[in-house]
């Protein structure tokens, strides 16, 4: 019986790509049909290779099936390290055929930034729902563009923000809900590690590079999610110690966000410096996470003596496994497009206080 539906609702796939009939009407029953949707990832770089497919390996409700690539060289590796058909692999050149394959439910975005907008809007002109890297895109514009061709194609859309989806950022953000010790009066937050390169798109302006794209949306994360607010003014500054490297884009910079409530928050983000914590310091009491967005081990303690120590056996495939499951369901996604927009709006306003050297209101 099972057997048959599923067969059935294959032939209208089939169908549904050689007539007027949209994804939109079919994919509520694709989804639901599968024990785990197909995931084609697009960009087979360091964290596709490193992380999101040793851990698709390890998820209940989705799996490894395609992969798009513009570096031939990597797709027999690919395809006999995880089993992928030659029918399920794509160049940036054929990527839009992935419409016409039903064996694809969901694409992964894992490319340079610049590139996240026109492969998000790609995929779901395709029919396909999306989970797209951060950060989201270089500018607002192009958030807004994915939100929307998202949304007339009728596929979710969601941003790879892997620590929402960890217990133990979600206890912080508990507090910020909550607020046993009354309102944030002010936090610091930062991201950092040193990047030894000199050569990759994270240097390179045209590609989506800079830190405040890249490690900056970890310290404004932790910002606005432990306020629960949205910032409304910036101060920033940028400046890196290697301009020989960093000439087109920000080694590091420091901004501070003031929120509705009072709440101020100083934010640190650096590809020079270590660092990965955040501190809270509330009405009656604080808050202390150190490590605060690595893949493992985040961790922290409050001031009434309460240890925020969760386990977590792999954080980027509960992090896709809570994006199936959601998928499968119906529901919403944890971390939609519009939490992905939320950030680039503050990055943008960042390098606005920067170049002018004065408060910018959001
Ligand atoms: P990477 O440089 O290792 O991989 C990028 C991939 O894009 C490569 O396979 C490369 O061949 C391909 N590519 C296609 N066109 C390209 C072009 N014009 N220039 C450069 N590369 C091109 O990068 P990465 O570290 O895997 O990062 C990819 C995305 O994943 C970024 O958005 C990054 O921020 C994100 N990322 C997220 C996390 C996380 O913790 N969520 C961690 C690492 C990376």
């Amino acid at each position: 019986m099972e057997k048959d539906r599923r067969q059935f609702i294959q032939k209208i796939g089939i169908l549904g790509a050689t007539t007027a009939l949209t994804p939109n009407i079919l994919w509520p029953k694709t989804s639901l049909a599968k024990p785990k949707l197909g995931v084609a990832l697009v960009g087979l770089g360091y964290y596709s290779t490193d992380l999101l497919a040793p851990a698709l390996e390890l998820t209940e409700h989705c799996e490894l099936k395609a992969i798009v690539t513009g570096s031939p060289e990597k797709i027999p590796v690919w395809q006999e390290k995880y089993g992928i058909l030659d029918k399920n692999v794509y160049s940036y050149d054929t990527y839009d055929n992935i419409a016409d394959n039903p064996d694809i439910d969901v694409v992964y975005v894992v490319l340079p930034p610049s590139m996240h907008a026109e492969y998000t809007i790609r995929a779901a002109q395709a029919g396909k729902h999306v989970w797209c890297e951060k950060p989201m895109a270089p500018s607002v514009a192009d958030c807004e563009a994915m939100i929307k061709a998202c949304a007339d194609n009728k596929v979710k859309l969601s941003i790879g923000y892997r620590c929402q989806h960890d217990p133990n950022v979600q206890a912080y953000m508990k507090v910020a809900k909550e607020q046993p010790f009354g309102k944030v009066k002010m936090l610091t937050s930062a991201a950092g590690y040193f990047d030894g390169r000199a050569n990759h798109w994270k240097q390179n302006k045209a590609l989506g590079g800079g830190v405040l794209g890249d490690m900056g949306v970890y310290a404004i994360q932790g910002a606005r999610l432990a306020t629960g607010e949205e910032p409304i003014s910036v101060l920033a500054q940028t400046f890196t110690t290697r301009p020989e490297i960093y000439h087109e884009v920000e080694e590091t910079a420091m901004f501070q966000l003031e929120f509705p409530s009072g709440a101020r928050a100083s934010c640190q983000t650096s590809f020079g410096i270590s660092m990965n914590h955040l501190k809270v310091t509330y009405e009656k009491g604080w808050l202390a996470m150190e490590p605060h967005s690595s893949y493992s081990r985040n961790k922290g303690s409050m001031s009434d003596g309460t240890v925020i120590n969760f386990e977590l056996n792999n954080q980027q495939a509960k992090q896709m496994d809570d994006d199936a499951l959601a998928l499968k369901l119906g529901k919403d996604m944890l971390v939609p497009g519009e939490e992905g927009l939320r950030d680039i709006r503050v990055v943008e306003a960042v390098y606005k206080a920067a170049a002018l050297n004065d408060l910018v209101k959001l």
